[in-house]
């Protein structure tokens, strides 16, 4: 467990938005680095629930962190 995450960086997460796309031709974004224009709001944690809001669309919604769930590895099944 680390203790030394900076406040600025702590209220962001890099997580896609639900609502919006705004990132979706980004190749910061793509690379899964922290991009400086894409990143959302981390309005709260309770343990693996993230609350996050987006920025660009006011959108707010919860993500569940916890291992094992199907979104793992971010992987789509494009033919
Ligand atoms: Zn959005
Ligand atoms: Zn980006």
């Amino acid at each position: 467990m680390s203790c030394r995450t900076r406040a600025d960086i702590a209220r962001r997460a890099w997580v896609a938005c639900p609502a919006c796309d705004a990132a979706r031709h980004c190749a910061t974004c793509a690379d899964h680095r922290t991009c400086g224009e894409h990143w959302r709001h981390l309005i709260a944690g309770n343990g693996p629930v993230l609350h996050l809001q987006c920025p660009g669309c006011t959108h707010t919604w919860s993500l569940d962190t916890r291992p094992g769930l199907p979104h793992r590895g971010g992987g789509t099944s494009c033919p």
